[in-house]
């Protein structure tokens, strides 16, 4: 009977992820996406904690103790700017998790002499990936905090032997599988594992990090897919499928919107021919930035007929997206139209600008994807850039030694006249410069967004 209720709650919560997915696909409905996962979550957890084989509920206790005392401030105070290295930090505990069933479970069946090939080879593929994805996620954590060198770190030779040590993982698994209870080779497979997790993100550069971070991401819910087998657990299948998927998905969506092949970020160290630095690949910006005023910049924007935002980074790190929208309805109050043309890859995860603008409550309606606002950029009185660089950057298009070249833009440089809100002359998240702040149409306003933004509200309420 609590079997049975048990699969019945797993398969509640499985409908309930697949709904929450398909949810997460429109801003207007990723909130309740999210709720709807969260208590899919809940369900599954509460379903588990029936199951007949849980020992010891004490320590389960202090495991959810612990792991609210730490999720808790983790979820509530880490600023949206740092979530892709809270992510990575997040899959470093899964995956450790995960790992650690494997242990648990190759100790066990050894123990009780119960294992069988079929699961060694669930218990060393979730051992051998789980561990990858620990150190992995870490090394990517240590870039994007900057804790590490951010820099690609290469070495002659390097893809061969990173290749050789996965292929050797491989084969101790083949070995293990026809052979379960040699021990030396399950610990093999997790010592390569945690070996070629650090191996094969120290060559790919900070810039590309979130792209590891979501294939990571991937691996992580392949490891899940072979701990349900190995438990013999549904739901662990069905969410591993779906966070190994999407995980998956997501890294060719990131990719396509960089232009870079897959390959290319696995193992083209990018950014390592410049130093971590693409300006001398790029070349310099040729002349010089023009300053305007908060006022003459209001003067514009008032009597603009149609106005297109562009918000990128630097709007994520000012906190700016509250004033925006204020700024917004007084625009609109006068009779402006304005929209948000919103770059796949601008901020630092996809979705970011959607998730900051839709906070502050500016309606969906108004933000507009590449595709289609980028043609619209012409008819555009005023693109008032706030924080974005590189996804505004034309180098993108006209520099083929650039390492940001083939990435698709914003057409910014159509657009009749060019404000770019930015603090100073920091270049954009690939270190590359931007002709766009030179261009004779462009005048630079520049400090932190948000005082920028205030600013121009002031002045557009007395214009
Ligand atoms: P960006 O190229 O990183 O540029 C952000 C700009 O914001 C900087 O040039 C900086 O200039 C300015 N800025 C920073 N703080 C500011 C503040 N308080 N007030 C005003 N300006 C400020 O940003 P982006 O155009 O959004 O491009 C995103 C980049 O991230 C792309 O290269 C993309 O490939 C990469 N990336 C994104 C994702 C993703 O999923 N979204 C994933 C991986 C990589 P100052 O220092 O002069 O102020």
């Amino acid at each position: 009977m609590t079997a049975t209720i048990i699969q019945l709650a797993y398969l509640f919560a499985a409908a309930l992820f697949l709904l929450a997915l398909r949810s997460l696909g429109q801003p207007a409905t990723a909130r309740r996406g999210m709720q709807m996962a969260a208590f899919g979550m809940l369900i599954a957890v509460c379903a588990t904690l029936l199951d007949q084989r849980i020992v010891s509920y004490e320590w389960l206790a202090v495991g959810v103790i612990v792991g609210g005392v730490v999720g808790y401030p983790m979820g509530m105070w880490v600023p949206m700017t740092a979530m892709p290295q809270r992510i990575a930090f997040s899959h470093a505990f899964g995956a450790l998790a995960a790992t650690l069933v494997g242990v648990g479970e190759y100790l066990h069946g050894l123990h009780e002499h119960t294992l069988t090939h079929g699961q060694t080879l669930a218990l060393g593929f979730e051992v051998f990936l789980g561990a990858l994805t620990v150190t992995g996620s870490l090394m990517a954590f240590g870039k994007l905090q900057e804790l590490l060198p951010g820099a690609p770190i290469t070495f002659r030779g390097q893809n061969v032997f990173n290749l050789s040590l996965f292929a050797a993982g491989v084969v101790c698994l083949l070995w293990l599988v026809v052979s379960p209870y040699s021990v030396p080779f399950f610990i093999a497979i997790a010592a390569l594992g945690l070996l070629v997790g650090i191996l094969m993100v120290v060559p790919i550069g900070g810039a590309d990090m979130p792209v590891v971070v979501s294939l990571l991401n991937s691996y992580a819910g392949l490891a899940a897919v072979a701990t349900g087998f190995a438990l013999d657990n549904n739901i662990l299948i069905v969410v591993g499928a779906l966070d190994g998927a999407s995980g998956f998905i997501l890294s060719i969506a990131m990719s396509k919107a960089m232009n870079r092949s897959f390959t290319n970020v696995l193992f083209g160290a990018f950014g390592a021919e410049t130093g971590g630095d693409g300006a001398s690949a790029a070349g310099g910006a040729a002349g010089e930035m023009v300053a305007i005023g908060a006022d003459d910049a209001a003067l514009r924007l008032a009597f603009a007929q149609r106005v297109i935002i562009v918000p990128g980074y630097g709007l994520a790190v000012a906190q700016a997206q509250h004033q925006v929208r204020e700024l917004v309805d007084l625009m609109e109050k006068r009779g402006v139209d304005v929209r948000f043309a919103i770059h796949p890859v601008a901020g630092r995860m996809p979705g970011h600008m959607n998730v900051l603008l839709a906070e502050a409550g500016v309606s969906y309606d108004k933000l507009v994807d590449m595709e289609d606002i980028n043609e619209r950029f012409a008819d555009a009185d005023v693109a008032l850039v706030v924080g974005a660089n590189d996804v505004v950057n034309p180098a993108a298009r006209t520099n083929k030694s650039s390492p940001i070249y083939g990435m698709p833009i914003l057409n910014v440089q159509d657009a009749k006249s060019i404000i770019v809100l930015k603090r100073g002359r920091g270049k954009g998240f690939s270190g590359v410069e931007n002709d766009l702040f030179v261009s004779p149409k462009t005048n630079m306003l520049f400090g932190d967004a948000k005082q920028s933004i205030m600013q121009l509200g002031a002045e557009v309420k007395l214009a």
